[in-house]
């Protein structure tokens, strides 16, 4: 039995867990959905003066609490190592994580041993 061997269906599980909270962060970071966009009808198209106060879009930043940024990165850490076929590898001592722990974290990067000694 290889029982520590995540299979396809297992990471393509998790690959799911993994969009759908960072669809959720996304979405709760942005507040609400982007407005469909409204360009107000101006017949004066030659007006130069309208054009200059389009350049202040930059204010439109994300406003990630600092957990769910962190959470976002694990994340997207998780989906390039799911495509290099290294998902579920603890990035510290090299063991495999136990799909309990990625079930329940599945941006985790290590495994629980070595988060213990992290915490001490
Ligand atoms: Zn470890």
């Amino acid at each position: 039995m290889t029982e520590l061997l995540l299979d396809e269906t297992i990471i393509a599980g998790l690959k799911d867990a993994l969009l759908r909270k960072r669809g959720e962060i996304l979405e709760a970071s942005t507040g609400t959905r982007p407005l469909p966009a409204s360009l107000d009808v101006n017949s004066r198209q030659g007006d130069l003066a309208d054009q200059a106060s389009g350049n202040n879009e930059v204010h439109i930043a994300l406003k990630l609490k600092q957990t769910d940024a962190k959470i976002l990165q694990a994340i997207e850490e998780a989906l390039v190592r799911m495509e290099k076929g290294v998902y579920g590898i603890c990035r510290d001592c090299g063991d495999p994580i136990a799909p309990a722990r990625l079930n329940a974290i599945p941006w985790t990067r290590v495994c629980i041993a070595c988060k213990q000694k992290q915490n001490s």
